[in-house]
């Protein structure tokens, strides 16, 4: 994962107990900081300490249930947020968000890019932060410690009636229990709020170095990913153009992701039915099945506004439509995952997708 000396001082610094318990890790988009974030966590739960002498690095041994859980994200002392989409329930309860999450974080690792940063609209909403505030409250349910991460912390959104929770994160900031670690990240630290900032020890995380990037390319859902996006197929040109940031190249597979999404949506208001098959047609072979999976979500989201703008212009058969849309997606998702033919899915989907005209109200 690259970040070797950085990784050093870090666990050195855990190891003589003089991590400050409220960090910033900062630096440019794309480079494994929400990552490194959690590979900290994961050190500073494992519980093979005993082993280790006195005031020597903590590190994590990859092998108790502490790492095991931690590696696989679903250790329940290793709490990571990160912004989402706007919430259905905004009175969610702590349970409620730690569901949303662990669905989250488990449809992550299902798709192989754990780590993808966050697209324009998704933030981190007050029920997540009341949420954080009071599961650091608890005792640690499996390790002697908790860490909670904080990944993109500058998305963090103010709201309106929202400065109970407020003060309180920056309570927790300020002094978390004493059994508790919290990691912020951030490629914009400028925009934290100030009082945030003034909270957290900040440590800046340098770009990767290209071979730390060329071992990231070789991972196999990586690898399939940028390809079936088109970026260009050699590794070296791909280290290039990372510039030590190869999370950017994933971030520009999403925005194509989301042209292609809008190019089916656009094919299925075709009358033309030759359209239909050759878009249904180019949603490719087998290699691309994990980037059709970010396709549907972009059909999600698009489809997910289409109806929300019908249901403000009280066009009641067009949101009807989307809603359906948007279940014919969820579905579509649930066969592709299945490993059905991507072309078969989308010839199916779409129907689905075919909008009635706008009622002239
Ligand atoms: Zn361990």
């Amino acid at each position: 994962m690259g970040h070797a000396v950085l990784r050093g001082r870090l666990t050195a610094a855990a190891g003589r107990g003089s991590l400050p318990s409220s960090v910033l890790l900062h630096g440019p988009r794309g480079i494994g900081k929400q990552r490194l974030a959690l590979w900290l966590g994961q050190a500073l739960l494992c519980t093979a300490t005993d082993r280790r002498a006195q005031g020597d690095a903590l590190s994590a041994c990859g092998a108790c249930v502490a790492c095991r859980y931690a590696a696989a994200l679903t250790h329940p002392d290793l709490r990571w947020i990160f912004p989402r989409p706007r919430s259905k329930d905004p009175d969610a309860n702590a349970a409620d968000v730690a569901r949303e999450y662990a669905d989250a974080i488990a449809e992550r690792v299902r798709n192989g890019l754990v780590y993808t940063s966050a697209d324009g609209t998704a933030a981190i909403y007050v029920a997540t932060i009341r949420a954080l505030v009071h599961d650091a409250a608890l005792t640690p349910a499996m390790s002697a410690r908790k860490v909670l991460v904080i990944g993109d912390a500058e998305r963090m959104v103010a709201q309106e009636g929202a400065d109970a929770a407020a003060n309180a994160f920056l309570k927790l900031l300020e002094e978390p229990p004493a059994d508790t670690t919290i990691i912020l990240t951030s490629s914009e630290p400028g925009a934290l709020l100030p009082t945030v900032r003034s909270r957290v020890a900040a440590i800046r995380v340098a770009p990767l170095s290209d071979d730390d990037v060329a071992e990231w390319l070789r991972h196999d859902r990586v690898r399939a990913t940028l390809d079936a996006a088109g970026v260009p197929e050699s590794d070296a040109e791909r280290v290039r153009l990372a510039h030590g940031a190869p999370g950017t190249l994933l971030g520009e597979s999403m925005a194509f992701a989301a042209e292609r999404a809008a190019a089916l949506v656009d094919a299925a208001q075709s009358a033309r039915s030759s359209a239909r098959y050759r878009i249904a047609l180019h949603q490719g072979a087998a290699k691309a099945r994990g980037s059709f999976s970010d396709v549907l979500d972009a059909v999600t989201d698009q489809m997910a506004a289409r109806a929300q703008a019908a249901v403000e212009q009280m066009d009641d058969r067009v949101a009807r439509a989307a809603c359906v849309a948007v279940a014919a997606v969820a579905d579509a998702k649930t066969r592709a995952d299945g490993n059905v033919n991507p072309q078969l899915v989308a010839t199916a989907l779409l129907r689905a997708l075919r909008m009635p005209a706008p009622s002239r109200g």
